[in-house]
């Protein structure tokens, strides 16, 4: 068995995904990169060298995150570590009905992690070592306007990390929860609702984090004895004080 570990991160072709992958990159891991947008998956492999691979990933499939753990074994062995980042924030209120949104946010944001779960679950109790890393968020601890949805989506995968992390607590295979306030990425490129987006675009009293804050709290997590698990971790701008 090889001492060094691998890694896959879900949504790494943009903000806190690729800062993950670039973090684990720079602590040793070898990295399976995946997301929907080819040329960037490549972009970020080439540019992260021979420890870094990819494979085109839609966590809303079942049968991608099957092919995405099968594509990490051939290449790297084994998964040790998966980190379920890929989200989506079409933020919106609830009057403006917009389903086809809400649909995606639970496909992507609740089912995509299960999805990951389901790939990895199996090898990691056989083998008795593994970590698991799901994105939430401080919507999945406190609900506005607008977030209706979204927060249901991150509740949900705060609840399932810790019904999972207390069934396999005796299996030696840790999960870990990191919700994050505010961070500067793509997120809110996926909003539609205009009143929203006037809303977030006017800017808040605090300046945003970086997505390498995000990575840290992974390696944070990561780097304990293994006899210790992180289970949740909340990490937000000092200036952040409601959520948005
Ligand atoms: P970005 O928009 O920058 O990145 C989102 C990533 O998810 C992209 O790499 C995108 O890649 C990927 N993605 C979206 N849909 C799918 C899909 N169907 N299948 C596979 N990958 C997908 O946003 P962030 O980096 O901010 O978001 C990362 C996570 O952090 C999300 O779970 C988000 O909810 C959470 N979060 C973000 C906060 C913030 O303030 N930014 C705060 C709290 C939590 P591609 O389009 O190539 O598929």
């Amino acid at each position: 068995m090889t001492s060094i570990k691998t890694a896959v991160v879900t949504g790494a072709t943009s903000g806190i995904g690729e800062a993950i992958a670039r973090a684990l990159i720079a602590n040793g891991y070898n990295v399976m990169l995946a997301a929907r947008r080819v040329d960037k998956l490549a972009t970020l492999a080439d540019e992260l060298g021979a420890k870094a691979a990819y494979h085109p990933t839609d966590v809303t499939r079942h049968s991608n995150l099957i092919d995405l753990v099968a594509a990490t074994e051939v290449a790297f062995g084994q998964v040790d570590v998966l980190v379920n980042n890929a989200g989506i924030m079409p933020l919106s209120l609830f009057e403006t009905r917009k389903v086809d949104e809400w649909d995606r946010m639970i496909d992507v944001n609740l089912k995509g992690t299960l999805y990951g779960i389901d790939a990895v679950l199996s090898q990691m109790v056989s083998r008795q070592d593994g970590h698991i890393v799901n994105v939430a968020s401080i919507a999945g601890l406190q609900v506005s306007p607008a977030f209706g949805v979204y927060s249901a989506t991150k509740f949900g995968v705060r609840a399932l990390s810790e019904g999972l992390r207390q069934e396999i607590a005796g299996k030696n295979v840790r999960v870990t929860t990191i919700s994050p306030g505010s961070v500067a990425t793509e997120l809110f490129s996926t909003i539609t609702d205009p009143a929203v987006l006037a809303a977030m675009q006017g800017g808040f009293p605090y300046d945003p984090m970086q997505p390498r804050s995000i990575a840290d709290a992974v390696i944070y997590a990561l780097s304990q004895p293994t006899s210790v698990c992180a289970g949740e971790i909340i990490v937000r701008p000092t200036g952040q004080g409601a959520m948005s």
